[in-house]
């Protein structure tokens, strides 16, 4: 018998399949290559439980998720303090590639989801040179998704041809000290995380494994340390959402990130890691059935983090158990 969460996610993904809002992203000119019509759904629980639904083989580059995860490597490579000194924690509401911010005030980028903290931040993780650095990314990667991960060598390249706001930001960064004199270290690095290829599968795994406390629920192997969760957690909530983080935490309110490829992803602590995956894009650079879809799961199981006690914490008991009624 079909588990009736399966089905909640089934009806959910034939509602949204035919809405058309949004355009995909076309700034990175590979990324004009998506179809449209991809469309994911993918739930695991912290005790490997999956749910999911739609084109899950389908792989895309990871695009700004993986700020969230080169983050959590900083952290650990250089400390809170040092990462705080470099990069702040504060939402910007400024699209995630304004340039504007950084040459105001303390010359620091506000926070590690928007390209400036982000640039900064892989700046940071460390490394003898760059294939040491890029293979310890990699690696990093592996441990959350549980299987090997590459770059998209013509998604980089063409990221790398063509990003030159990156670039201006990263120069500004070394202007201001920032960043140190390997600017174009850096900036292949970030480059290269950003076109790291996924499916939608993997990006539930990946938040599974940040609701699980940094172990893959799969795996059981441990990507990142518990220090760090609760960091990576209230960035997420406070600026993963692009310009519209605000709204999200208001109505959907689970920690998430999106990218300019379609991918989105959601952590409700302790119980779930969602991801969708979809490249129409809002305004804001999130996927319109990436949200709709996060609407309606925060709002049918009470998701929203300000819903506890009665909430999220009985979301996982409810899909553990096979006889509890979900219908959208
Ligand atoms: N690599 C992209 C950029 O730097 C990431 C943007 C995004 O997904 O928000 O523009």
């Amino acid at each position: 018998m079909t588990h009736p969460f399966q089905s909640f996610l089934e009806e959910l993904y034939l509602k949204y399949r035919d809405l058309k809002d949004g355009t995909v992203a076309s700034y990175i000119p590979e990324l004009a290559k998506a179809d449209s019509n991809w469309f994911s759904i993918s739930v695991v629980t912290v005790d490997g439980k999956v749910f999911e639904v739609g084109d899950l083989s389908q792989l895309f580059t990871i695009q700004s998720i993986s700020k969230v995860f080169a983050y959590g490597m900083a952290l650990e490579d250089r400390g809170r303090d040092t990462l705080l000194q470099k990069v702040g924690v504060e939402p910007t509401g400024d699209p995630f590639n304004s340039i504007i911010r950084l040459d105001e005030n303390s010359k620091r980028p506000d926070n590690p989801m928007v390209n400036a903290g982000a640039i900064a931040t892989t700046s940071l993780i460390k490394g003898q040179n760059a294939t040491e650095r890029i293979n310890r990314l990699l690696e990093m990667f592996r441990n959350y998704t549980g299987r090997d991960v590459f770059v998209d060598v013509p998604v980089f390249m063409s990221e790398r041809t063509t990003g030159h706001r990156n670039r201006a930001m990263a120069h500004l960064m070394y202007h201001f000290g920032m960043i140190d004199e390997k600017i174009d270290e850096a900036l292949d690095l970030y480059f290269q995380q950003c076109s790291i290829l996924v499916n939608c599968h993997d990006l539930a795994v990946m938040a599974a494994t940040l609701a699980n406390k940094g172990i893959n629920p799969i795996t059981g192997d441990r990507a990142v340390s518990v220090e760090y969760i609760r960091d990576i957690l209230s960035v997420m909530y406070t600026c993963g959402m692009y310009n519209y983080a605000g709204r999200w935490s208001y109505d959907v309110g689970i920690p998430a990130k999106s990218g300019v490829s379609g991918g989105l992803l959601a952590v409700v602590p302790n119980q779930v890691g969602i991801a969708i995956f979809s490249p129409l894009l809002d305004t804001h650079g999130n996927s319109v059935r990436g949200i709709r879809v996060c609407e309606e799961l925060s709002r049918h199981f009470q998701l929203h983090i300000f819903d506890l006690p009665m909430g999220c914490t009985q979301f996982l008991q409810k899909l553990s158990s096979k006889d509890s009624s979900t219908s959208v």
